[in-house]
């Protein structure tokens, strides 16, 4: 009988011990360690190319990291920023599999389901509208302030809330000092400050090698700790409260069917899900341009 019970028991390590993790990165620029100017992060902006460099070997110290815990883990890389065509692919780790381009429904978490054990969030950047995040913004310049449920949230929120909705953990996320300090209300999990924002235009930096080894002990950490990590999930159905910079914006978006109009700059749209609440908001502030 002690025998069976010693058997049963190192089957079940041994499934732990060769049970592959499966990792979901979500990689945007602004946040990256080394970027000090909003021209690095757009394709025909001074040092754009470093600016790509410096993202691809953020994204590489934290898959190292991952693959050397597990060798058997499976990493998706989601291309996160702009138009999602940014980490050098001939430079990025080859054990990855990675989406590349714009045109995808779920944006920034595109490929997320909920057959992940975490999701790790880089190069992010504060909400829109918070003082001295540099380069902060919601989605696009077109959004002034977005709430879920009546919670306030930038990108970092909304994509931990669709994390959430699969039942998946963000266990590292990583970005401007701003970033980080207003994603550590939101969500408990392994911060890396990237560099401390000046203004929401000038960043103290760190040298990119510092921030990727910085990163690859936070994963480190993060994956021991990934049992302890809860997703944080909203309940349903979810109110989505956008305000937009013009009131033509919210104007025009009284075409969908329950769009309520709060007042000139804002709408209101209550959604089943995140699912449903995720697509519809990428929607109103990428695909409707009035
Ligand atoms: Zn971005």
């Amino acid at each position: 009988m002690i025998r069976f019970i010693i058997g049963i028991f190192l089957l079940q390590s041994l499934c732990l011990a060769n049970n592959p993790l499966k990792i979901f990165i979500s990689v945007d620029m602004e946040g990256i360690g080394g970027i000090g100017t909003g021209a690095m992060t757009r394709s025909n902006g001074k040092d754009y190319n470093l600016g790509r460099k410096l993202m691809t070997a953020e994204v590489n110290a934290v898959v190292s990291a991952i693959i050397n815990y597990n060798n058997d883990a499976e990493i998706l890389v989601n291309d996160s920023h702009g138009d999602m065509q940014n980490l050098n692919h001939q430079d990025l780790d080859p054990r990855v599999v990675y989406i590349q381009g714009n045109i995808k429904p779920f944006g920034m978490v595109q490929g997320l389901d909920n057959s992940f054990d975490a999701a790790i969030f880089l190069g992010y950047h504060a909400r829109a509208g918070t003082a001295r995040g540099f380069l902060a913004h919601t989605g696009s310049g077109a959004v002034k302030g977005l709430w879920l449920n009546g919670v306030e949230v930038g990108e970092g929120g909304l994509n931990a809330f669709y994390a959430g909705e699969m039942g998946v953990p963000v266990i590292l996320a990583s970005g401007d000092d701003v970033f980080t300090d207003q994603f550590r209300k939101l969500v408990k999990c392994e911060l890396v400050t990237t560099k401390s924002a000046v203004t929401a235009q000038v960043a103290k930096l760190k040298h990119g090698t510092i921030v990727s080894l910085e990163l690859s002990d936070a994963t480190v950490r993060a994956i021991k700790k990934i049992k302890n990590r809860k997703p944080i999930k909203l309940t349903n159905p979810v109110e989505i409260k956008l305000q937009f910079s013009t009131p033509a914006h919210a104007e025009i978006l009284q075409a969908i069917p329950k769009m309520e109009w709060l007042d000139g700059y804002t709408v209101k749209y209550d959604a089943k899900n995140m699912v449903e609440a995720y697509a519809l908001i990428r929607l109103m502030y990428k695909y409707v341009k009035p």
